[in-house]
């Protein structure tokens, strides 16, 4: 059923680069022979999944959205899809997304922009945009997306969606095309929490292939589901109510604080004082990383190559300048210019000790409060082409999602009511690091 889906209605969203018929079938087949000779398998055994596309799958096509890797076959699973189809997970197919992660809207795909099923003139949010439009338009029940500075939670929040960002260190980042290394992590996005819980306790976990991976066993979140959250202090940062965000996103969210208390928790007002660095600092070390890790898509080891190359040098000039699109080479520019010396000092060092503050004003933060209660993006999903022209204003957007990446926290997105506009709103719930069961049991207590 999802595969007719997605076959007659996926070109409307345009969710998916890759579909996977055949090998869908198959693998069906396969898991309903093992299901049905009694062996006992994992809650996700035979349900569908679709995940972003700069998720490696081996044998099949894995592009980032880029042109860069348009013929890149990998031959070997990301840790996350190997333990999926260990879990009995049937992928459908890989979703689009900005090119290499970078971007809220996934308008800078090569494989063309995706819409919002909720209104096709709008954008899905990205850069997971894919992912978030497939589960949206009921083309997966649930799909992976990756979260460098809001690429799970804002699609989530755009399209009417749950999602988590895990704290970083479980889930492993082996076979994720990597955009910022050291902010980069995958998560789940579904219709609801219970649905993203179950596939995040088969995600993460401990991996030797990522050296960054550090939860030594995947999360349980059997007991995450007893609908009580009494006396639990939720903190809700005023100051990010202020300025430069909507109404209708403001009162939305100001409302669900309102509903947390009802029942039982205790709510209070407090300050983050960083905030106002976030994005800076956010889009210095994720260019930064983004310019080393880019580097390796030279036309010679990696991806695409062109024709018009004839010496060492000219085939990096131009496969670099034809396989990359405008955003990326932004990022590139923007990332080696700050690395470079004479700027170091000036902007990647302090953009570092600046993160430093910022996962110091969390940890003040979570000395009071079990759950930080804030926006996902200031306003809620805009027209196709209204700010694609102005980067600076898209990367202002992230203001709410990005120091999460930077001080390594989890936290979930989910619903919390609609627009002036008519389109959804999402809050995000933040808790303290490997405190994924708490923001769990928080979320499902509202949802
Ligand atoms: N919008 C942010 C950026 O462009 C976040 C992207 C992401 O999380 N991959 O960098």
């Amino acid at each position: 059923a999802f595969l007719d889906a997605a076959k007659s209605e996926g070109s409307a969203t345009n969710a998916y680069i890759t579909v996977l018929e055949e090998e869908a079938l198959d693998a069906a087949e396969k898991i309903q022979k093992r299901i049905d000779q009694g062996e006992s398998m994992s809650p996700l055994a035979g349900v569908p999944v679709a995940v972003k596309d700069n998720l490696c799958t081996k044998g099949v096509k894995t592009t980032a959205g880029s042109k860069m890797l348009e013929n890149f076959y990998p031959p070997y699973h990301a840790t996350v899809i190997d333990k999926l189809s260990d879990a009995g997970a049937v992928i459908l197919g890989k979703t689009n997304q900005d090119e290499f992660a970078m971007g809220g809207s996934t308008e800078t795909s090569y494989y063309g922009i995706t819409r919002n099923p909720w209104n096709t003139d709008c954008v899905p949010g990205g850069s997971s945009g894919g992912s978030a439009a497939a589960v949206a338009a009921k083309l997966a029940p649930y799909a992976l997306g990756s979260d460098t500075g809001g690429s799970i939670r804002q699609p989530c929040a755009f399209c009417g969606l749950t999602g988590i960002k895990p704290t970083y260190g479980s889930v492993s980042r082996y076979g994720l095309l990597a955009y910022a290394s050291s902010l980069d992590q995958i998560g789940p996005m579904g219709k609801d929490v219970k649905d993203c819980a179950a596939a995040l306790s088969v995600i993460s976990g401990y991996d030797i292939k990522d050296s960054t991976s550090i939860l030594e066993k995947p999360f349980d979140f059997s007991r995450a589901f007893d609908g009580n959250i009494k006396g639990m202090k939720i903190g809700v940062p005023k100051n990010y109510f202020e300025i430069g965000i909507s109404e209708d996103v403001k009162n939305a969210v100001l409302n669900a604080a309102k509903e947390f208390e009802h029942q039982g928790a205790i709510v209070e007002e407090f300050e983050i004082p960083t905030i106002e660095y976030a994005v800076p600092a956010y889009y210095i070390i994720a260019c930064a990383e983004a310019s080393s890790n880019l580097s390796r898509y030279d036309g010679i080891k990696f991806g695409y190559r062109s024709d018009q190359a004839n010496d060492l040098l000219s085939t990096f000039y131009q496969s670099r300048s034809e396989g990359f699109g405008k955003e990326a080479k932004r990022r590139i520019m923007l990332g080696s210019f700050v690395l470079s010396s004479g700027y170091f000092d000036a902007y990647y060092k302090k953009a570092l000790q600046v993160r430093g503050l910022i996962k110091e004003s969390f940890q003040q933060a979570f000395q009071k409060y079990q759950v930080i209660l804030s926006p996902v993006s200031p306003g809620t999903a805009y027209k196709i082409g209204e700010q694609i022209s102005d980067p600076l204003a898209m990367y202002l957007a992230d203001i709410y999602t990005v120091s999460i990446n930077l001080a390594g926290l989890p936290a979930v997105a989910l619903p919390c009511g609609f627009g002036e506009n008519g389109m959804p709103v999402g809050m995000q719930l933040i808790g303290n690091a490997f405190t994924e069961e708490t923001l769990i049991k928080t979320a499902y207590c509202y949802q």
